[in-house]
């Protein structure tokens, strides 16, 4: 569903992937895990199609989003492939980035009549169920000011699906959160790992969280994949000793394993 061939992203002349490869299967939920700066948002945003790379290849469900070709596109053309490849993507980010003049409805609703046509009436009722998915029809007038920190980010989560992506991807959405705000928040992407075949890439701090969420963990630094595997293997038993000094670091903080 996702492939990562050789991917090259550098800020100026900063390298921050170099030669990333990899894959996700469909359906498979992937959880991303390293130090700060290591480049997991990077990974994110390209899919995203918010950031550009210098070298390599990106495909979604076998298609292209990014080659060589592509890049030698002129802006337009490229703009539009770009925008009709982020079609099946759906991102949920750490800080959640609701319209804060519009109610939490009309947040979930306005993407699919903005890009898919779809009609005011289907997209409200579309917003309605997604938005009890989410546990959060109560709240389907409030404005976000109204909210807590997890209100807000299950109605960010809400937002993402209403485009129907095939792929979703999160960045760290619990950890602007009060720590009592996190479970809920876990438990409703908890439920969707579960229910949906949705392919999801997750990063987290939460360790004991992708150890159930994930098939699979890769665990990144400086750019590179370090480790990957099983969660289970990969924090019972990781094998290269910078995994374990990360998860040393985890347990030293308090975060659980
Ligand atoms: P992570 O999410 O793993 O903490 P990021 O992908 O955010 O890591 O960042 C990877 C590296 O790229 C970091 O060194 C970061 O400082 C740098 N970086 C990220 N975004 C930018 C940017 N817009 N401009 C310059 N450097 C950036
Ligand atoms: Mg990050």
């Amino acid at each position: 569903m996702v492939q990562f061939k050789a991917v090259r992203k550098s800020y100026g002349a900063y390298p921050v992937l170099a030669d990333l490869s990899f894959e996700v299967s469909p359906g498979e939920k992937l959880a991303l895990i390293g130090p700060s700066g290591s480049g997991k948002t990077t990974i994110l945003r390209i899919l995203m199609t918010l950031e550009e790379i210098q070298a390599g290849a990106i495909l979604v469900g076998g298609m292209p989003l990014w080659n060589s070709e592509i890049a030698s596109f002129g802006a337009r053309r490229r703009e539009a492939h770009l925008h009709a490849a982020r079609r099946s993507i759906g991102m949920v980010f750490q800080q959640f980035n609701l319209f804060p003049h519009m109610s939490v409805l009309r947040n979930v609703a306005l993407a699919p009549i903005l890009t898919q046509g779809v009609s005011p009436a289907a997209a409200r009722d579309l917003a309605m169920q997604l938005l009890e998915k989410v546990g959060m029809a109560g709240k389907a007038n409030s404005l976000p000011a109204e909210l807590s920190g997890g209100q807000k980010q299950r109605a960010a989560i809400a937002r993402a699906l209403a485009l129907k992506p095939e792929v979703m991807l999160f960045d760290e959405v619990t950890s602007a959160l009060d720590p009592e705000l996190v479970e809920e928040v876990l438990n409703v992407m908890r439920t969707l790992a579960t229910e949906t075949d949705m392919t999801m890439l997750l990063v987290t701090h939460e360790m004991s969280f992708a150890r159930d969420f994930a098939d699979r963990v890769l665990f990144l630094d400086g750019g590179r994949i370090v480790e990957e595997g099983p969660p289970r293997r990969i924090f019972r038993n990781p094998q290269e000793e910078r995994t374990k000094a990360f998860l040393r670091k985890i347990v030293a903080a308090g975060l659980s394993l």
